[in-house]
């Protein structure tokens, strides 16, 4: 939030965990399995996968050892409309210390092995969780830059009231301002739209509940830079609050994350479809 590359509902500015520096801020998919594998020992034929020929750039939010680089994560970089921000931020976590960087990663790898095995071809934005950023720029610039059709990064919110709960899906708003042809930007637009109502749709149906209600899960903003450097349809993913009891713990435990995962891979296909 703020200088981060993090979302929660813009109209409450009150402080949040999201900050450039600082220690203490811290493959069954339900339903498809049967196209992916038909329970047989030989490899499905790519043919009859639903991802087949479709590449997904995912983006792990931040970094396990951004919060021991504040000069270099706090560096300001292009935020993609005209000022600079922080080239990535050291994401929330839970109370009990779980955090953010940590559960992106997971989810984001949990969900790139779903997309594989429904024929997808997966890259993603940072090869482990040990190292430091990239910045959001080179975020944003992910899809294209590996020839991917689409970006999807994954984040968790960290809301200093614990009574707010659920997902939200962020698009950019006004649309990135790359230098690309008008009408794919407005092509772009209208699929990340597409795209963040088929995410909404999938994390609600895997039983994950909405911030404020389906329909208000969309949240549009022009300051993230992940977003704003995007050439391909794009979304940010903030699957939960942090200091939620109820969704820490779920976002604590292997299984949750396996759910976030799935529910991704869902999204994908509908979008894709
Ligand atoms: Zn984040």
């Amino acid at each position: 939030f703020g200088s981060g590359d993090d979302g929660r509902p813009a109209p409450s500015p009150s402080p949040t965990t999201e900050r450039t520096s600082g220690a203490s801020d811290a493959d069954d998919v339900p339903g498809l399995a049967g196209v992916a594998g038909s329970g047989r020992s030989s490899p499905p034929d790519p043919a009859s996968l639903p991802l087949t020929g479709l590449t997904v750039a995912l983006d792990p939010g931040h970094n396990g050892a951004n919060a021991q680089h504040p000069d270099q994560v706090g560096a300001p970089v292009p935020d993609g409309r005209g000022g600079s921000k922080a080239c990535n931020t050291v994401g929330t976590s839970t109370d009990a210390g779980y955090p953010e960087h940590a559960f992106t990663w997971d989810v984001a790898s949990r969900a790139g092995a779903a997309l594989e095995a429904l024929g997808a071809q997966v890259v993603l934005t940072r090869s482990d969780d040990q190292g430091v950023g990239p910045c959001v720029d080179v975020r944003g610039r992910s899809a294209q830059d590996a020839g991917a059709d689409v970006l999807v990064s994954v984040h968790a919110n960290g809301s200093d009231d614990k009574a707010a709960r659920g997902f939200f899906v962020i698009v950019a708003d006004p649309p990135p301002a790359v230098e690309i042809d008008e009408g794919l930007r407005a092509e772009n637009a209208a699929s990340s739209e597409r795209l963040a109502t088929d995410m909404v749709g999938a994390l609600a149906s895997a039983g994950f509940p909405p911030s404020g209600s389906v329909g208000g899960a969309i949240s549009r903003r022009g300051d993230l830079g992940t977003l704003n450097f995007a050439e391909r349809p794009a979304v940010l993913l903030e699957l939960g609050e942090m200091r939620n009891l109820d969704e820490a713990a779920l976002m604590s435990s292997e299984e949750g994350r396996q759910r976030y995962a799935d529910a991704i891979a869902v999204g994908v296909v509908a979008w894709a479809g």
